[in-house]
This record gives C-alpha cells, structure tokens and sequence, in this order.
C-alpha cells in the first residue's frame, strides 16, 4: 500500500526541495513500498532480511554511499540522501540500518580515510551492493566510551595481526569486509587508534550473529571476533589517526538517522490517523473524537518540526557548515520525538496495536535501538550541554 497523507502540506515541506530532491525521493518511496513493504512484517518476524538481494537492488537504485563522489557513488547532495533515509525508515529501521552502515559508515571511512587501492578494491563493488560492509567500533565492555577498546593490533614484521573482538556489530555475519578499529602502539595524539579494512575471509576472522533480538529484527547484527587475524600493512585506513576517524564516520551515520527516525514517526502517525477514521467506537469513528484529534495534531507537530530540522540540517551539511552539536541536536530529536509517536499511535490502534499486521510497534520496538546506537540520547545530551555551558560533563 502507497503511503500518501495530507501532513507533509501542513508544513509545506515539500516547498522546501528541489525537483531532483523529489525525484529521488519519489523513487526511493515508491521502492520502498512496492518492494519493501510487502514483506518487512515477515522479515522482522522470522528475524531474516534477505540481505544481499535487498543491497543488490538499493545498490541498483544509487541508494548506497548515495552521497559519496566518485568510484562508482552516485554524488547526491547531503538533503537527497537524508530524504532516501527518511523512506527506507518509514518502512523499517533496519533496512536504513543496512544503508547507513554500508554507506555512512563502511563505506564513508574508505572514501574518507581510505588509500587510493583501498577505495578502488572495495567501493565500486560497494556502491553496487556487491560486496557488504560493516564497521566494528563497539565492544562488549566500551560502547559509548569507545577510546577505552580492548582490540589490538600490533606489527609483525610489515604485517599488522589483529587480535580482540566487537559486539553489536549491523551486517557483521553478512559482510564481505569489515572497517575494524583498534588499539596500536603508534604514539601520535590523540591515542593509537587506527581503522583496518578487513576482508571477512581472512583467517582467524569470526562473525556470530546475535539472536533473541526484540528490535531491529530485521537488520543483521554481530559480534566479531579477532583470533590472530593477519593482515598486510597495506590494510590500514592510512589517513585516519585516533578516535577522529571513526567519530567522522559516526557523525555521517547520525546525520541519516536525523531523518531516517522522523520516517518511521510519520509511517505510525499515518497509519494511526487511517485507523481512526475507519475504527468505530461507542458508534462513530475514533477519528471523531477530541481526545484522539488532539493526540493527532500534537504528534502532526512534532512530525512536522522534525522533518523542518532535518531539512534545515540537511541544508548546513550541504554547504559543509554543520557542527557535531547540530549533528547531536537532530539525532536526539528525532529519535526521541519519534520513539514518543510510535508509543502514542500505539494506544490509537489498542490491542490491533500490539501486533504486526501494523507497522507501530514494530517501529517502537526498533527505535529502542535507533535512540541507542550512533550515540544514546544521553551522549548527545551530553555533547549539547558540553556546546552550552562549555563544561563537558562525560567523566
Ligand atoms: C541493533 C544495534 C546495532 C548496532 N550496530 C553497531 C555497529 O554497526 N557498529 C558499532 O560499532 N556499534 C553498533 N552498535 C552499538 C551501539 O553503538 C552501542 O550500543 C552504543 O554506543 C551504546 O553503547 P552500550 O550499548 O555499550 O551502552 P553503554 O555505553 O554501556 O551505556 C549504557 C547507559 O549508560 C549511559 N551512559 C553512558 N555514558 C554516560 C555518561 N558519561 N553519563 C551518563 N550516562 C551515560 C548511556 O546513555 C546508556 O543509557 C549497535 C547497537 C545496536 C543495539
């Protein structure tokens, strides 16, 4: 079913964009509910997204590294690929996931960071949904701290053998190569941190993939495991020094969530107007109702203003003048605004609520997630208050 609604006229929004903008929009939406959405609740129930056929075809539709220029990447604006977040999320947010770890982040350090044989080996086949990425920051004992990671690498002769392990890893036991940090003994400021490009194939390389997920069903998620992994020196990212590196990457992935999360608040909030005005209770539709027209119009707001801020974000990345602090500023909105939405539409579906012949609680349920992952709510807090009192306040 095509998702069409009057909201996006309350703010104007579409006022705000260009007709290439639009377009890929358009084409991204009408892929996304032709070809996604039919089969999300399936996916996220049985917990098995058919990854490397769904990449192929985002791969197809330049929804992969989208923003990236050169090697094969389609070179959009910042705003376009903020928007083709927006519609893969609002059919689910492990499919954004799939996109934004491949292309804001896998992908991102090897443009960014990587050696002109790095980006050529690796990002045309990525672009292409050929070969899958992931990147390995995360560890069982450092998540939000990441420069206290155990993994190491240490050289052996010219060659670097990489020992340790991450968690939480999206596309981990997919993936045909992974973006791992690590611990080095190279001394330069800010810390010894360096990123490897590590094809999966590599021996000593393990990727058990983490079940009993209740979120993110439909996103593959890992630990990775580092037994002896030997790698030639040729495989270190050679312009990323310290936690810089993988922080720049971070920041592209938040940027995508910026609008990917308002998407899934606008897919409940559509679907919980659509089910009101058919559900009849105590005789008339729900719709009818003041209490149910004032949780609408409050939730139309905050929609509204999200997608007003991601645009306006969108719009300062665009021009390369976005801070870290916005980039904080829009992912904690986002998430959090939307997370409230999708428990709120949740009580105007009632117990059809709670199951997933509707997208709501499947979107609540991955929210938890999308407000975790890429910096918590409480980090971005954190990083906000830091910009406004100038007193950092992690330690
Ligand atoms: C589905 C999923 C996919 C993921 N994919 C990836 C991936 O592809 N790659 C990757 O590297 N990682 C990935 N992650 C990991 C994710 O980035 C981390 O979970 C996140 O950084 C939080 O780390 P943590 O879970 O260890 O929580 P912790 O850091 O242990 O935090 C626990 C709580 O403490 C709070 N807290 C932490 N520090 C402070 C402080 N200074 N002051 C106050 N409160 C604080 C946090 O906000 C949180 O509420 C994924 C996670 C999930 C759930």
């Amino acid at each position: 079913m095509s998702r069409t609604s009057t909201l996006p006229q309350l703010f104007a929004l579409d006022s705000l964009l260009d007709a290439d903008e639009i377009a890929i929009r358009d084409t991204v939406r009408s892929f996304a509910d032709s070809r996604l959405r039919p089969h999300i609740g399936d996916w996220f129930e049985d917990a098995k997204l058919p990854v490397r056929e769904i990449a192929a075809e985002l791969g197809g539709l330049g929804a992969l590294g989208m923003h990236l220029e050169g090697y094969g990447c389609p070179g959009t604006s910042a705003t376009a690929y903020g928007l083709a977040c927006l519609e893969l999320e609002a059919v689910d947010s492990g499919i954004r996931s799939l996109v934004s770890v491949q292309g804001s982040l896998a992908m991102f350090s090897i443009h960014h960071w990587g050696s002109e044989e790095q980006k050529n080996e690796w990002l045309p086949r990525m672009a292409a949904g050929e070969a899958i990425g992931c990147f390995g920051l995360t560890e069982p004992d450092f998540g939000s701290n990441p420069s206290g990671m155990r993994t190491q690498a240490k050289r052996d002769g010219d060659d670097w053998v990489l020992n340790g392990s991450k968690m939480w890893i999206t596309n981990g036991s997919v993936a045909d190569v992974a973006v791992v940090w690590a611990q080095t003994d190279l001394a330069d400021s800010p810390s010894g941190i360096r990123g490897f490009v590590v094809p999966t194939d590599t021996p000593g390389f393990s990727a058990p993939e983490i079940h009993k997920k209740m979120s993110l069903r439909a996103s593959v998620t890992s630990e990775l495991v580092f037994d002896d992994v030997r790698l030639p020196a040729s495989a270190m990212l050679p312009k990323a020094e310290g936690l810089r590196g993988p922080l720049t990457a971070l920041g592209e992935a938040r940027f995508g969530i910026i609008f990917g999360a308002i998407g899934a608040a606008r897919d409940c909030l559509e679907t919980a107007i659509a089910y009101a005005q058919t559900r009849e209770v105590f005789d008339k539709p729900l719709a009818g109702y003041q209490i149910t027209q004032t949780k609408i119009a409050d939730m139309a707001l905050e929609v509204g203003k999200g997608h007003l801020l991601a645009y306006h974000l969108g719009r300062l990345k665009d021009r390369g003048e976005i801070t870290p602090e916005q980039v904080s500023t829009g992912k904690l909105n986002s998430t959090r605004e939307a997370i409230k939405i999708a428990r709120e539409c949740r009580t105007i579906l009632g117990a059809n609520g709670i199951t997933l012949e509707y997208p709501v609680i499947r979107h609540a349920n991955n929210l938890e997630s999308v407000l975790t992952y890429e910096g918590t709510s409480e980090v971005h807090q954190l990083t906000i208050g830091r910009a406004l009192t100038g007193s950092a306040a992690f330690r």
